[in-house]
């Protein structure tokens, strides 16, 4: 399908844009044809929004008045026509939604030891809201694969029911949760029945006193557990690990961690500690780069290119063999390297949070409420062009449109990663 592209508010953003073809990284639309032409001259320009292009055929969509729950939304994986692109040529199609704000656990690096205030039970998406959300995601917007996340999403009573009705909408549909896994021991398995595809824990240390230290929560052994039932339950297809590594704290822990991933065949993710803390105690010159990480494992395993594609994945993903017998690959690991080396010229990724805002970027300080809207009878067309509009804004990088975490002009956003939903 091709797509011709207005509203290029700028001769800079037209440079930026460069060449003329830029390839959508995203099934089947394969050509996007950038075309610099004035708000206005073509197409409806939508205020801070996509303009709309003329379409070769109506939309499927166009002026339905649908509501979500259209039995056929999940069959209809072929391409969309206006799928959730933004001014720098990125197509989102890796949709993220909070589930909740409330977690079980309080890591140093994401949540305050007390004081967050919680939203009201009667601003978060309800069950039925999700799924009316994904649905329009997947029909009109070229979404193509949900991770349910939070705070945290194991905290949701709910959470069975919303994977079931969303698989029952959308039978194809990859779904994944990321989750500290607390408590997942008992829901593993009736998740799994659910529908939910795979799973995602974080886990940063192998040693109850640093668990309770980093979480301030002693609950290392529940996670443990909640692993090894996840796995029974056969989510594990991988099953990844997020590990987050504080200087003086964790750090020493890079090789061990991947070793025991490594013997059980999970895929093991560094992610570097970016500036989301609720306690705004993060530094730049503290935090643990990816290059430390590299050598840190280096002490005990050869890392060499993996040679899949990255494929818009955000972790850099190596493969590891032991030290004594380098040519032995034994498993994988990624580096997300967010603030040494920010993936944003691929990022995929739209998020929604607890109660309905989208967020084009974790770092950003905008925010497009959808609740209003799901709650005061707007059709799906209206919410889709509302998120449409969001994802246009989206920022070029973190920073002041430049990759900039820890820039003088950097500024942390009010939100924690788990009042975003990481
Ligand atoms: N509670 C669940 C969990 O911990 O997996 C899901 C929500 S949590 C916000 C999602 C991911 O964000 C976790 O893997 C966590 O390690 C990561 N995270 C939280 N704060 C972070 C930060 N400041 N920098 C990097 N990653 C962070
Ligand atoms: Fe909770 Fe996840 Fe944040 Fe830790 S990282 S405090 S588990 S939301």
């Amino acid at each position: 399908m091709r797509w011709l592209w207005h509203g290029l508010e700028s001769s800079r953003r037209g440079m930026e844009l460069g060449s003329a073809v830029v390839y959508a990284r995203w099934m089947s639309i394969t050509r996007v044809d950038l075309q610099t032409t004035r708000p206005g001259s073509e197409g409806q320009r939508v205020p801070g929004g996509p303009a709309r292009a003329p379409l070769p055929a109506p939309s499927a969509s166009a002026g339905s008045g649908r509501t979500a729950g259209d039995p056929q939304a999940g069959e209809q994986q072929d391409a969309v026509e206006r799928p959730l692109v933004d001014r720098f040529g990125r197509v989102a199609s890796d949709l993220r939604i909070s589930l909740i704000d409330k977690c079980n656990l309080r890591c140093t690096y994401c949540m305050p030891a007390d004081g967050m205030a919680w939203l009201p039970k009667s601003r978060l998406l309800t069950g039925e809201e999700v799924r009316r959300l994904v649905t329009i995601g997947v029909r009109d917007l070229g979404v193509r694969e949900l991770r349910l996340t939070g705070g945290e999403p194991l905290v949701r009573v709910d959470l069975v029911d919303i994977v079931a009705g969303v698989r029952a909408d959308h039978p194809e549909l990859p779904i994944s949760l990321t989750t500290n896994a607390v408590g997942l021991a008992k829901k593993a398995r009736p998740l799994a029945e659910a529908g939910l595809s795979r799973i995602n824990v974080s886990l940063d240390t192998l040693h109850a006193g640093t668990f309770q230290e980093l979480a301030r929560r002693n609950h290392l052994q529940a996670t443990l557990d909640g692993i090894d039932a996840a796995v029974e339950a056969g989510l594990g297809a991988p099953l990844k690990i997020n590990t987050v590594l504080m200087r003086g704290v964790n750090d020493h822990e890079a090789a061990d961690l991947l070793a025991w991933a490594v013997e059980r065949g999970f895929e093991l993710r560094f992610i570097e500690q970016m500036p989301l803390d609720a306690d705004h105690g993060w530094r730049k010159d503290n935090m643990v780069t990816s290059t430390e990480i590299r050598e840190r494992l280096a002490e005990r395993f050869v890392l060499s290119a993996d040679p899949r594609e990255r494929d818009g994945a955000p972790a850099e993903r190596f493969q590891v063999a032991p030290v004594s017998d380098p040519g032995r690959i034994v498993g994988t690991v990624g580096i997300i390297a967010s603030v040494t080396e920010p993936f944003c010229s691929d990022c995929r990724r739209t998020r929604i949070t607890a109660e309905g805002k989208v967020m084009a970027c974790l770092f950003s300080r905008e925010e497009t409420d959808l609740s209003e809207l799901l709650r005061s009878g707007a059709t799906d067309d209206d919410v889709a062009d509302r998120w449409r509009e969001a994802m246009w804004g989206k920022p070029r990088a973190h920073g002041m449109g430049h990759p900039g975490l820890g820039d003088d002009d950097f500024v942390q956003p009010d939100r924690s990663m788990s009042a975003i939903g990481g």
